[in-house]
């Protein structure tokens, strides 16, 4: 499955796809990433063009394929990390498919927020850094990879609805070599009823688009990333506001609630755990471009 081209001939068709790309408003960066990933090129090679001048490059697959693929990504509008079928989020290269959400760089920083939040809990309480985690709609797995990195003696527990995104999560865990995170398919927390009262800390990326606005979103995400990993119901709040409502019961005292939301959600999710009535310490933080984007808080 290996196939030769030139550089010259390579070099000519990026051209031709680097105009296509301005054409129709796709980050030219896209094509050069398809190229690293499918073609093992270099950055600097690329940015030189220092590979026009190569008699043959080994391709990694056939130089038509390539050609299908970057067609797909312009025609139809497949985001370019379900062609590559891979992903960078934080330190990882994680596998990707269209039954998952391609994890989003705004998310890197909920495992730097629990993190933190948990190195407050452990100036009281010992071994908050330790314990069981859960990762609820893991999707891609990246949260939960991300916590098992950061928290290098708790057990992570990743659970989704979806046992496709599952199955890709699996990969992905072992590909990292990252073994404390057990894996379930299931609703929210069904499938972890035995660790009740028991958990460190609870994170989730949950659905959280109001379902009129999908159809709004780029084609990229509402034409191609799956609707059960956006589709929030009427306010986008249905999930949240189950997670709001269960995890009482799962952590343990002291425990840590961490969401990820919307702009313009955090203060309705604020009143609702202020309105259940086992939470304290509830706070809303913003991400790197000042969006209100998560909430955190900490269990009576
Ligand atoms: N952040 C995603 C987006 O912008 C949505 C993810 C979610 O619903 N949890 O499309």
């Amino acid at each position: 499955m290996v196939d030769l081209v030139s550089g010259e001939e390579l070099w000519l068709w990026r051209r031709q796809a680097q105009q296509q790309a301005i054409a129709q408003d796709i980050p030219a960066a896209e094509l050069d990433w398809l190229l690293q990933e499918m073609i093992g090129l270099d950055r600097l090679s690329l940015r030189l063009e220092l590979f026009k001048e190569q008699p043959q490059i080994l391709l990694r697959l056939p130089f038509a394929e390539l050609m299908q693929l970057w067609e797909q990504r312009v025609a139809t509008r497949v985001p370019v990390q379900y062609l590559a079928g891979a992903t960078t989020w934080r330190n990882f290269v994680l596998r990707v498919s269209p039954a998952v959400l391609i994890p989003r760089p705004e998310t890197e920083e909920i495992i730097d927020l629990a993190k933190d939040l948990a190195k407050d809990l452990a100036k009281q309480l010992a071994a908050f850094q330790s314990g069981h985690w859960a990762d609820l709609g893991t999707g891609s797995g990246a949260i939960a990879l991300g916590l098992a990195d950061a928290f290098p003696e708790a057990v992570v527990h990743a659970i989704d609805r979806s046992s496709e995104a599952l199955a890709i999560a699996q990969q992905n865990a072992e590909q990292l070599g990252l073994s404390r995170i057990r894996f379930y398919q299931g609703d929210w927390f069904e499938p972890i009823a035995s660790l009740q009262g028991n958990l460190s800390g609870m994170v989730s990326n949950p659905p959280y688009i109001p379902s009129r606005l999908i159809a709004e979103l780029q084609p990229e995400v509402s034409r191609h990333e799956p609707h059960l990993a956006l589709d929030g119901g009427a306010d986008g709040l249905d999930c949240i506001r189950q997670l709001v409502s269960a995890a009482p019961l799962y952590l343990k005292s002291g425990g840590i609630w961490l969401v990820e939301l919307m702009q313009g959600q955090a203060d309705t999710v604020a009143q609702l755990l202020v309105a259940q009535g086992s939470y304290r310490q509830i706070q809303v933080h913003a991400d790197l471009a000042g969006i209100d984007r998560f909430v955190s808080a900490t269990r009576i």
